[in-house]
């Protein structure tokens, strides 16, 4: 479980209300039953469930199990698609090990509003899930070309459905493995050409194919995010 809280030998901690309902309700844990914890910075611990009631919950950490990981450098930029596919993709992105989802606005965005809170918790229950210790970070919704334009020249791949670039699996090959790199794929319309050029210009983006056929955006990004962290992931 994740507890944005210090973990420390004996030192007693509150869980939160949500954590003491699945704990308790979903999970039917009761005092004295173990758990491991995670906070981002402190490894993981186990520890002891101490009191448990229906709104209320507390831990204490035993021991250290595991030392913290380092949070991954990969990144996936994700044009605004409808909620479930959001939902989605920030489940999958976090169980395929990325640090970093940040929603970008194109112009075939079909909404520019999105609940990076809501995001964010389920990053969170999918680090849980799948036994990473570090949560990855939800970014602020903010337009593409704002994004590019501060960019730090990390290499940027970008799903292109056009038949016009080479196979992801060539320019995966060519980054070094643990290193820092990002994933982009456009919204359902896809993105404009004008938009495809402006990419292009930029020095630290290769456009890439993941094969003849048009894949939904979600598909696209946890296609591409597989055969990159298999080839360049950590
Ligand atoms: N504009 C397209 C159309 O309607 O023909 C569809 C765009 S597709 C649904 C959404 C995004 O997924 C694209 O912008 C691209 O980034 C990515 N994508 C889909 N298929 C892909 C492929 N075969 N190779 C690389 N990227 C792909």
């Amino acid at each position: 479980l994740y507890l944005d809280q210090p973990l420390e030998e004996g030192r007693e901690i509150p869980a939160t209300p949500a954590q003491a309902h699945y704990l308790g309700g979903v999970m039917r844990r009761a005092p004295g039953d173990a758990v491991l914890l995670f906070n981002g910075r402190d490894g993981e611990w186990a520890a002891t469930i101490t009191a448990l009631r229906k709104d209320r919950c507390a831990f204490r950490p035993d021991r250290p199990t595991r030392p913290q990981e380092a949070t991954p450098a990969a990144r996936l930029l994700v044009t605004a698609v409808k909620r479930d596919a959001m939902d989605w993709m920030a489940e999958k992105a976090t169980e395929l090990g990325i640090g970093l989802i940040q929603p970008v606005l194109t112009r075939r965005s079909i909404t520019d509003r999105v609940n990076t809170g809501r995001l964010a918790a389920i990053a969170q229950e999918a680090a849980e899930q799948c036994g990473r210790l570090t949560v990855p970070r939800v970014g602020p919704a903010a337009p593409l070309h704002a994004v590019l334009d501060a960019w730090d020249g990390t290499p940027l791949l970008v799903g292109d459905e056009r038949r016009e670039s080479p196979p992801l699996i060539q320019a995966a090959q060519t980054l070094s493995r643990g290193t820092a790199w990002a994933w982009l794929v456009g919204p359902e319309g896809g993105f404009e050409r004008a938009e495809l050029d402006d990419l292009r210009r930029r020095a630290f983006v290769s456009t890439v194919s993941l094969g003849p056929r048009i894949l939904r955006a979600e598909t696209a990004a946890v296609a591409g995010l597989a055969v990159l962290q298999a080839l360049a992931g950590d």
